[in-house]
């Protein structure tokens, strides 16, 4: 089953128009509709947790406390971020997800009393001092994961993610008196149903050999979308399927009922996004043509960092559309110094042609998917400052991240009051 409507077409082009006009390019914008859809096809689950890092504008996370989705921080500024969005450290809205603690975190773990999912032995050491009694998941890293990408590879030898040996997390937790809610594992099976299943087994077979009364189980995130056209869309029904009866399993088991949490960032936001660049720059290169906007991997680092593919269409400057249906074959690039600002290029780095249609001087290029791992993993790189995010929420543009000023990075460099 292939999805062959991969990419939405999350904004008429008018619409994009008349922001470019107000805020100019490049820009993120987002829609609102689609991440509500997104949590409506979640509803089963007990909990669903939005892990930020996806995409973490506080008005994003606003979005979702008011669609009742829980939030995952993985650092001291998403704790932040959380609590300007209006969660509270109560009902466990807020997790605490990472492999280590900086003191400054944890600081704030312990004062605000956040839970904490652990993802080492020493985590648990280190809170347990300072903050017996304190709750506590733990992330089992369960001696495999998925996939062939060294880079998001969450589970197995090569995974710095998670705890090794569970078992060993138990005595530190009775040493402390630390309390165990829950069981959590991020391996991101996608669309792989018996390796699924597999990560199903290996949860029961944990919790069973544990043996600890807990009150929750995590199937952590990894729910894929489609990127291409060939890409298979999730089968939300058989996900939820194969977790469900790992949860009444445990339950059954252990003799206590469980609560099931599913944490994606990727599905819930994914597909709500678009990046939108202008072209400034088209040149002949040999015999390929290389198609320059304004946006780089200072943006959008996806294709750099893992080869990742994103649709891109092409809107007219005048909106007038070619009637005569002409196409190239381009390379599309960014302004960065740097030959790897290149958005269409494979796993192996290669760069590859993409057949659009014929593209002018001042027409803009829709990088579409790009909601997810999009503006959160921007930079400054060549001291390019961040652009604006625009959220449409009833057909009503929000601006929801103004464009940062290169003084804005300036500053921080300048005035410097404090000596060492
Ligand atoms: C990144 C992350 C997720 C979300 O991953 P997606 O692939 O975006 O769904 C969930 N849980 C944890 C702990 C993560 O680090």
């Amino acid at each position: 089953m292939t999805n062959h409507n991969f990419y939405n077409k999350i904004l008429k082009n008018q619409d994009i128009y008349s922001v470019l006009k107000k805020l100019g390019s490049p820009i993120w914008l987002y829609q609102a509709d689609i991440i509500k859809k997104k949590i409506q096809q979640l509803k089963k689950f007990d909990i669903i947790r939005f892990a930020q890092k996806a995409c973490s504008n506080i008005h994003i996370l606003k979005l979702m406390k008011k669609n009742n989705v829980k939030v995952d921080a993985v650092s001291l500024g998403e704790i932040h971020r959380a609590l300007y969005a209006g969660y509270t450290n109560k009902n466990d809205d807020i997790i605490f997800t990472a492999d280590l603690f900086d003191k400054k975190t944890l600081k704030k773990i312990v004062e605000m009393n956040i839970t904490v999912n652990a993802g080492s032995l020493d985590m648990l050491e280190q809170l347990g001092k300072i903050s017996p009694g304190h709750k506590v998941w733990l992330r089992i890293n369960p001696k495999f994961g998925h996939g062939h990408n060294k880079k998001t590879n969450t589970g197995g030898e090569n995974s710095k993610h998670g705890i090794w040996e569970t078992e060993l997390a138990i005595p530190i937790i009775k040493k402390y008196k630390l309390k165990l809610i829950g069981l959590h594992m991020h391996i991101g099976s996608g669309v792989d149903y018996q390796h699924l299943k597999k990560v199903c087994n290996t949860m029961v077979n944990y919790a069973l050999s544990l043996n600890q009364k807990i009150q929750a189980i995590s199937a952590g995130g990894g729910l894929s979308i489609p990127y291409k056209s060939t890409d298979q869309e999730i089968d939300i029904e058989h996900y939820f399927k194969l977790w469900n009866q790992t949860k009444k399993v445990i339950s059954k088991n252990l003799k206590t009922p469980i609560t099931l949490e599913i944490e994606p960032g990727r599905f819930l936001v994914g597909e709500s996004g678009i990046l939108v660049a202008t072209v400034y720059a088209i040149k002949r290169v040999g015999k390929k043509i290389f198609t320059l906007v304004d946006a780089g991997f200072n943006d959008l680092i996806r294709p750099t960092l893992y080869g990742s593919y994103h649709h891109i269409s092409v809107i007219k400057k005048n909106n007038i559309n070619d009637k005569k249906k002409k196409t190239m074959k381009t390379i599309i690039g960014g302004p960065l110094c740097e030959s790897g600002d290149i958005f269409t290029q494979n796993e192996k780095n290669e760069l590859i042609e993409r057949e659009l249609p014929e593209i002018k001087i001042g027409d803009y290029l829709v990088f579409h998917n790009t909601g997810a791992y999009g503006a959160t993993m921007s930079s400054n790189y060549n001291s390019k400052p961040l652009i604006p995010e625009v959220l449409f929420e009833n057909n009503i543009p929000k601006i929801i991240r103004r464009r940062q000023t290169i003084q804005d990075i300036l500053n921080l460099e300048l005035n410097i009051k404090k000596e060492i």
